[in-house]
């Protein structure tokens, strides 16, 4: 026997188990962003490799180690998407879809980085995305905010606690940076060896270390707060206004900040403590400077990317009610001239009742084999096609859980029995 061929260390199949969680949550994400308004834009999951290095930082974790980079035949350097934002800006640079103009959108789908696979954190990912184009003010970054609190809601995600920041305007954030790295120097004893390293190039970064060592060295350092330009404050005081209005409690972390180089002013997260160390679900902030740095004409943005799987960990670890998508009814078909009798009378059913979840059986067997088959489906009822039924021209419906008894019914009837019985809610 040969050896088996595993999956990628850090990625994983959505099996058929999970697939009604993954499947509840994707829907629930689509009711919540249309409600807004929201476009959906998709892109390439490969982009040219300098349009991360460009955006994300030469510096971030994820364009130093964590991208998976390759060549393509033609010799361009190519990466699988570490994020979505880049990607959207850049669509939206190329699509005309910014200049002059306000853009809603979001995304879904996979992403990719070379990280240490452990719970919550995996080398592909899923994440859904919101960015908005063309609007400057805390506006739109109260709607965002309050848009994913409708999420947490509809979803029956209780105690998420959002955390609220603002790295004011470039200048204001070099003022600081100035400061900090003063600061950083004075306690460069106390700094391990990845805070030795960012100390120069993205300081900011060490404040948000999780290292126990360094937390009081990190409680004296200056604070981006103290810093903030007039603009920058008064955006943030706003913004505040607008959730304290809207009843969303937050907490200010003067501490966050964003692993992307990219952010300014307001930087959001919703994170939880049931998921252990890998606790954010959903983070974001605003990037006004990006359009431009990437040859578009000067726009804000803001945006905020959830992490799919943890919020899936999150609706199982909380036992949360996820819709079913086990079959309705499971056909079974007994003797030979059932068969292509059979196959007809599941398309006449579906004809009928387009969102009936029916499952024809197939690859023959005994009945009793075939009774076993519907019941490990999950079907709420068995319909049965024997020599009996063709003859008489009616079908058998039993329950397989809870219902009314066995009945004999005409095609018509049994139509009108599954809409009453299994689709009427
Ligand atoms: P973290 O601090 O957890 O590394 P990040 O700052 O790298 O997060 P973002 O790039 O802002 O995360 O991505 C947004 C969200 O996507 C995160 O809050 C998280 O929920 C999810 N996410 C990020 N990286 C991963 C990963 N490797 N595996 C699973 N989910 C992830
Ligand atoms: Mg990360």
């Amino acid at each position: 026997m040969s050896k088996s061929i595993k999956v990628v260390r850090g990625m994983h199949d959505i099996v058929p188990q999970q697939s009604p969680t993954w499947q509840h949550l994707e829907g629930c994400v689509r009711q919540v962003v249309q409600g807004y308004g929201y476009d959906e834009i998709r892109m390439p999951i490969v982009e040219k490799t300098a349009l991360f290095v460009r955006t994300i930082g030469e510096v971030t974790d994820i364009v130093t180690k964590e991208m998976y980079t390759f060549e393509d035949r033609n010799g361009d350097s190519l990466t699988l998407r570490p994020e979505g934002t880049a990607s959207c800006v850049r669509a939206g640079i190329e699509n005309g879809l910014l200049y002059n103009q306000i853009q809603r959108l979001w995304y879904s789908g996979p992403m990719f980085r070379h990280e240490r696979p452990q719970k919550g954190r995996y080398r592909q990912f899923h994440q859904t995305g919101v960015e908005v184009y063309g609007l400057g003010g805390p506006d739109i970054d109260a709607e965002l905010i309050m848009m994913t609190a409708r999420l947490w809601k509809l979803l029956g995600l209780e105690r998420l606690e959002l955390q609220i920041n603002t790295l004011g305007a470039p200048v204001a954030r070099a003022a600081h940076r100035e400061k900090l790295i003063e600061y950083l120097e004075q306690h460069r004893d106390v700094l391990d060896e990845e805070s030795v390293l960012r100390l120069e190039k993205n300081p900011l970064r060490i404040l948000d270390s999780k290292n126990l060592a360094m937390q009081a060295m990190i409680e004296g350092a200056p604070q981006l707060l103290d810093y903030l330009d007039e603009e920058s404050s008064q955006h943030f005081d706003s913004l505040k206004a607008l959730l304290d209005g809207a009843g969303i409690e937050y907490r200010v972390n003067p501490r966050l900040v964003r692993g992307l180089d990219y952010y300014q002013k307001t930087v959001f997260e919703w994170v939880t403590t049931d998921l252990g160390a890998q606790g954010t679900v959903c983070a974001g902030g605003r990037y006004d400077g990006l359009v431009e740095k990437l040859g578009g004409k000067a726009t804000p943005a803001i945006g905020f990317a959830m992490g799919m799987e943890r919020l899936v960990a999150l609706i199982e670890d909380r036992g949360l009610a996820v819709p079913g998508l086990a079959p309705h009814a499971y056909l079974v078909l007994v003797g030979d001239s059932a068969v292509a009798q059979g196959l007809l009378l599941a398309e006449q059913l579906r004809n009928a009742l387009p969102r009936l979840r029916l499952r024809t059986h197939c690859g023959g067997g005994s009945f009793k084999n075939q009774m076993k088959k519907a019941d490990k489906s999950g079907a709420q009822r068995v319909l049965i096609l024997g020599e009996d039924e063709i003859a008489q021209q009616q079908v058998t419906v039993k329950h397989l859980r809870d219902g009314p008894p066995q009945a004999s019914l005409s095609v018509d009837a049994l139509v009108e029995y599954l809409k009453e019985q299994l689709l009427s809610h």
